[in-house]
This record gives structure tokens, sequence and C-alpha cells, in this order.
């Protein structure tokens, strides 16, 4: 009975698991690039947002990349779903700049409202999947290219205060 209790209390505390999906963007898409880091891996972190489209889902950003766009990142975080999609040895164009994109795993986030805040399922979908990866410094689009990328985090204690949470 006691043991029962505190697994239901475990339980409810336990925040929502990120559920990772790898769909990876065909060869051949817009989008598509075929070169490998500059040394060899990744060793930088790069976070944006994918806009003020808060109702967007994660295939609605992927298939964009895939038909509309030249641009495209690693990852596409919206609540507990993290989808992946490239590999992370393969570089993806997301920086607007060579050495972001030769140096850089691209993560972006859809928001939970217009103005760009992340909600509090998809921030920890973000620590859980930095956490999956080697540690290395986590910078934003806006540090490469000063873009307002992800916009709400540009102030600079939103983003203190979001770095502290996804850190490992
Ligand atoms: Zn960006």
């Amino acid at each position: 009975m006691i043991l029962e209790l505190l697994r239901r209390i475990f339980c409810k505390q336990e925040v929502t698991k990120m559920k990772l999906i790898k769909n990876y963007i065909p060869e051949g898409a817009r989008c598509s690039t075929h070169h490998g880091f500059d040394n060899g891996q990744a060793s930088i972190i790069t976070i944006h947002w994918t806009g003020p489209l808060p109702n967007q889902t994660p295939e609605q950003v992927r298939n964009y990349w895939i038909s509309n766009g030249e641009a495209s990142a690693h990852f596409i975080i919206k609540d507990e779903v993290c989808l992946q999609c490239w590999p992370t040895d393969t570089v993806a164009w997301h920086a607007g700049c060579r050495a972001g994109n030769y140096t850089s795993l691209g993560i972006e986030v859809i928001p939970k409202n217009e103005a760009g805040e992340f909600s509090d399922k998809s921030i920890t979908t973000l620590k859980e999947l930095i956490a999956t990866l080697p540690k290395m410094p986590i910078v934003r689009h806006y540090d490469w290219t000063s873009k307002d990328c992800p916009r709400y985090y540009c102030d600079v204690n939103k983003w203190q205060e979001l770095l502290a949470k996804i850190s490992k």
C-alpha cells in the first residue's frame, strides 16, 4: 500500500519524457547537404525558434524544409516531441553563416506563443536532448548573425535563465 502510494506520488512528479522520432530528410530535398563538420563532429549547439507560428507541428516544419526551404536543422522540438531530421554527423544550414553551420548542431523549437516563449515541456525536452549529446557550448542563432532568433531569448536575461535550465 505504502509502496503503491509512493509510486503514484513519484510518477505524478515525473516530468514527461522526450519522445525522440528519427525521420531523416531524404536525399535530393532542396535543403539537403552532404557535408561533414569542419572538425569531424559538431562542437557547439545552436538554438532557434521556428517563428511566430505556435500551432505548427514538427512534421509541418520538416515538410516545409523539404519542399520549399534551403535551410534545415537537426532537431525540431515541440513539447515532449523531438523530431530528428539529420544525423548528428551531418551539416545542416541553420546558422546563417558558414562558421555556424560547419561547427554546430541546430535545434529548432516551436514556441508556445507568438512572442516566442518556449513551453515548459519544450524546455524539458531541450534539456533531455542536450543531455544525450556530448557536452558543448550552447549558443543562439542570434550569437552567429544577430538574427532575432530565438526571438524571445534574444533578451540576455531570458537567455541566461533558459541556459541555466537546459545546460548539463
Ligand atoms: Zn534561427
